[in-house]
């Protein structure tokens, strides 16, 4: 078995057969790109680029910094800047562009968001499998948390990965407080375990080893 690509030193797991990452790095980017499609249209200033010369229309909204992070993700073409990275709809079709020349698929007649977070999503066991998966991965998460957090919906932190042992071994998802703050839970939908008390401390002790 080989190591997957994408999950951090000292915590590689097995690839999924014929591709280079594993089972969870593969569900957390599917899960990115529809919480994509999720976010973008709560940033209001989202455009389809047609043949229209459409676009973003000069002297539209004010300058605040707030307005601009949404101008910035919702840009089809962006260059990353300092304050707010990449811009979000820029690297989405950036990727889906990739995808098509790399497939020889042709190019949709118009252009959405949608429709190239789509492209992605369809071809995703394919990208699995790519050589620049991690680069993808790694644009994907973050174009997702900066999307995320100027939807005003800032990323709980994983505290963590699951210790349950499942079909012989460790869960190993990531495991997030909850809402409540009572305890933790696996973010893995087939597990979801929750930890609290002394399971709680468990886990604490179990992180601090690895
Ligand atoms: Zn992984
Ligand atoms: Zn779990």
């Amino acid at each position: 078995m080989t190591d997957c690509v994408i999950c951090p030193p000292g915590r590689h797991r097995d690839v999924e057969p014929h591709k280079l990452v594993c089972f969870h790095c593969s569900n957390r980017i599917l899960r990115h790109l529809g919480e994509l499609e999720d976010y973008l249209p709560t940033l209001s200033l989202l455009k389809t680029k047609g043949g229209d010369g459409g676009g973003r229309k000069p002297g539209f909204g004010s300058s605040s910094p707030a307005n601009d992070t949404v101008i910035h993700h919702t840009d089809w073409r962006t260059t990353p800047s300092a304050l707010d990275g990449m811009g979000a709809v820029a690297t989405v079709h950036e990727w889906a562009v990739q995808v098509r020349e790399d497939r020889g698929l042709e190019c949709p007649r118009t252009l959405s968001v949608f429709g190239e977070l789509h492209a992605l999503r369809s071809n995703h066991s394919w990208i699995m499998a790519q050589p620049w998966v991690a680069d993808y991965a790694q644009e994907v998460r973050e174009i997702h948390s900066a999307v995320r957090a100027a939807a005003n919906d800032p990323i709980p932190r994983s505290v963590g990965q699951c210790i349950a042992m499942r079909r012989d071994r460790e869960c190993g998802a990531d495991v997030y407080e909850m809402p409540d703050a009572s305890g933790v839970k696996c973010s893995d939908n087939a597990c979801a375990r929750i930890y609290t008390g002394l399971d709680l401390d468990r886990l604490r002790v179990a992180q601090e080893a690895s």
